[in-house]
C-alpha cells in the first residue's frame, strides 16, 4: 500500500470502502459463495441453536469446547464426512458441531468491532482479491473472525492449526460448514498436525500466494517440501516470537526467497498483548485456579517489562502487596516509581504468598528458591514457554506431586510443606483463562493490514527480507478499534501539524518512540 492510499484510507467515512486498485478475478465467485452460505448458515444455525437451546435445557451445558463419546476415537482423517453444501475439502473432528462453532464465533464477533470496521471499510474494494493465503494459527472462535473477514476481503484460504491442542473443534467445523477448507482438531498428533498442514499447501489446482503463519510451521514445511511453490509466494505474515526468529534466521543464511512481515513487534500487538491482555488475565488465571484472595497478599513478580507490568498494576489495583526482581535498572526504577519494593528474589522468598515469573528469561525460580517458599505459595509464570521456573528440579523422588484441578498441582516436601504450582510452569494465563477478544482482533488487525500490504505492494517495494509493519498502519489498526470506546481523536490544525513537522494523517511518532 502507498503512503498516498493509506492517506486517502485514513480519511475515510466509517462505510466508505478502502482503495485499491485490483481487478476482480476468478476467486471472487468462491468467495461470494462462502459469503452467501456464511450468511444462509448463520440463519440456519441460528435457528437449530435457538430450537436446540429452547427445547433442550441441558444444551448449553453439554456444549464443552470438544466432542465426547465413541466418535471422538476414531482419527478424523478416517472419517468421511460432507458439509451441507456437499464439500468434503476439510478433515475436522465432526461437522455436526458446526451450529455450536457458529455461537462461539458469534460472541467472538462482539468484541471484534475493530475487525469488522476493516471489512466494512474494504469489503467493496477487495484489496485481497486474487490472493490464496496458506493459514496455519490457533483455529479459535476469534481467529475464525479472522479467517471469515480475509475471505470477506476477497481471498481464498486454506487453514490448518498451529497448535495441536488449541484448536476448538465446533468452530473448525463451523469453518468447513460454510466451504472453507480447514484442516485441524483439537489433539491431534505430530503425524495429523503435519499432514494437515501439507493438506493446506498441497492440492489440486491450488497455487497458493501468501502465508499467514503463527510459529513458522507452514512456512518451514512448504519451502521445505515444496520449495518451487514457495518461490512464487508474494509474501509470509507471521505472528509469533519463535516464527519471527525462524525467519530472520532463513534471511540471514539468504534462504528467505520472498518478503516476510513480522507483525510480532508491531505496537498494537506488543502493548495490547503483553502489557494490557495480561493486565486481565493474571487475574483470571489465578482466581480460576485457586479462588484466591488478593488484598493483602505478598506477590513477588520476576520482570518488570510489558507483562510484569501488567501483572502487577492488575494486582496492586486487587489490593496486593506488589513486590518486582529485575536485572535492568531502567525497569528497576520504574518500578520503584509505580510504587513498587525492587527486591532480590533470596531476600523475600520465605514471605511471598504468589511468585509469578514474566522474564522471557530461563531458570529465574530454581530449586533453592523452591525449597524455601513458604508453605501454600502459589507459583506461575505468565513468561516465555515453561524455561522461567526449573519444573524439572522438582520432580525427585523425595518430593510428592498431587493433582489438585485441572492445571493445578500441590508439590508436597518430606516435613509437609506444599507449594501450588499452576499449568507446570507453562504459561499460566494461556493454559487456565483466555485471551480477550478485543486483543486477538487488534492483533487480527495486524494481520490483515499486513496480508493487503505484502499483497498489494508494486514489486521491488519489498525484498527478500523481515519486515515490520510500517507505523502507519499500526496506527490505523488502533483507530479501527476507538469507536469501540466511543473515542473522538483530536484533529491535528495545519498550524499544529507544521510546528511538529507531522503530517496530519500521520504517522505521528517516530520509530524509535516507545509509547
Ligand atoms: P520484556 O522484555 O519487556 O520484559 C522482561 C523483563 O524481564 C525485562 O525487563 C528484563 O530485564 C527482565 N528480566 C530478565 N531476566 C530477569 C531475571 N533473571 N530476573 C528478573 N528480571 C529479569 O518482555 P515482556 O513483553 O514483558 O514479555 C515477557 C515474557 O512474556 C516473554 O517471554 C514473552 O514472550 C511472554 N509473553 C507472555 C504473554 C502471555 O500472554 N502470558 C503475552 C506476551 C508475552
Amino acid at each position: 500500500m502507498s503512503e498516498s492510499e493509506l492517506h486517502g484510507l485514513l480519511a475515510q467515512k466509517p462505510n466508505a470502502g478502502l482503495k485499491f486498485d485490483k481487478k476482480l478475478s476468478e476467486t471472487e465467485r468462491s468467495t461470494r459463495e462462502i459469503k452467501l452460505s456464511l450468511a444462509s448458515n448463520r440463519a440456519r444455525l441460528r435457528t437449530r441453536s435457538q430450537s436446540a437451546s429452547s427445547n433442550d435445557s441441558s444444551s448449553g451445558a453439554s456444549y464443552t469446547g470438544s466432542s465426547s463419546g465413541e466418535e471422538d476415537e476414531i482419527n478424523p482423517r478416517d472419517k468421511v464426512q460432507k458439509n451441507s453444501q456437499g464439500s468434503s475439502d476439510f478433515c475436522v473432528r465432526s461437522i455436526e458441531h458446526a451450529a455450536f462453532g457458529r455461537r462461539e464465533i458469534e460472541i467472538a464477533e462482539q468484541e471484534m468491532s475493530g475487525l469488522f470496521a476493516l471489512r466494512k471499510r474494504a469489503e467493496a474494494e477487495k484489496p485481497l482479491q486474487g490472493a490464496k493465503i496458506i493459514g496455519c494459527t490457533h483455529i479459535t472462535a476469534q481467529t475464525a473472525v479472522l479467517i471469515e473477514t480475509l475471505v470477506t476481503l476477497g481471498a481464498t484460504v486454506r487453514w490448518s492449526a498451529c497448535n495441536i491442542y488449541s484448536t476448538q473443534n465446533e468452530v473448525a467445523a463451523a469453518l468447513a460448514e460454510i466451504g472453507i477448507p480447514v484442516f485441524a482438531w483439537k489433539g491431534e498428533t505430530e503425524d495429523d498436525f503435519w499432514w494437515c498442514i501439507d493438506k493446506c499447501i498441497n492440492t489440486e489446482g491450488w497455487q497458493p500466494n501468501m502465508i499467514l503463519d503463527d510459529g513458522g510451521d507452514a512456512t518451514h514445511l512448504m519451502l521445505k517440501r515444496y520449495p518451487a511453490m514457495f518461490n512464487m509466494v508474494k509474501g509470509i505474515v507471521e505472528e509469533s516470537v519463535t516464527g519471527v526468529h525462524r525467519l530472520y534466521q532463513l534471511s540471514k543464511s539468504g534462504k528467505l526467497t520472498v518478503p516476510a512481515m513480522n507483525v510480532n513487534d508491531s505496537v498494537t500487538k506488543t502493548k495490547f498483548d503483553n502489557l494490557y491482555s495480561c493486565r486481565e488475565s493474571i487475574l483470571d488465571a489465578l482466581k480460576r485456579t485457586t479462588d484466591v484472595m488478593f488484598g493483602g497478599k505478598q506477590v513477588l513478580v520476576c520482570g518488570y517489562g510489558e507483562v510484569g507490568k501488567g501483572c502487577c498494576a492488575a494486582l496492586k489495583g486487587m489490593g496486593a502487596i506488589i513486590m518486582v526482581t529485575e536485572i535492568d535498572p531502567i525497569c528497576a526504577l520504574q518500578a520503584c516509581m509505580d510504587g513498587f519494593r525492587v527486591v532480590r528474589l533470596e531476600e523475600v522468598v520465605r514471605n511471598v504468598d504468589i511468585l509469578i515469573t514474566c522474564t522471557g528469561n530461563k531458570n529465574v525460580v530454581t530449586r533453592t528458591h523452591l525449597d524455601r517458599l513458604k508453605n501454600g505459595c502459589i507459583v506461575c509464570n505468565m513468561g516465555h514457554s515453561n524455561t522461567e521456573i526449573d519444573v524439572g528440579s522438582l520432580r525427585t523422588p523425595d518430593l510428592t506431586w498431587e493433582k489438585v484441578r485441572s492445571q493445578v498441582d500441590h508439590i508436597i516436601w518430606p516435613d509437609g510443606k506444599r507449594i501450588v504450582l499452576l499449568a507446570e510452569g507453562r504459561l499460566v494465563n494461556l493454559s487456565c483463562s483466555t485471551v480477550p477478544s478485543l486483543v486477538v482482533s487488534i492483533t487480527a488487525g495486524t494481520q490483515a493490514l499486513a496480508l493487503i500490504e505484502l499483497y498489494n505492494a508494486p514489486s521491488g517495494r519489498y525484498k527478500q527480507d523481515v519486515y515490520l509493519l510500517p507505523k502507519k498502519m499500526d496506527e490505523y489498526v488502533a483507530m479501527l478499534h476507538l469507536s469501540t470506546f466511543d473515542a473522538h481523536l483530536t484533529e491535528l490544525s495545519d498550524d499544529q501539524a507544521k510546528y511538529l513537522g507531522l503530517s496530519k494523517a500521520g504517522p505521528f511518532k517516530p520509530n524509535v518512540y516507545r509509547y
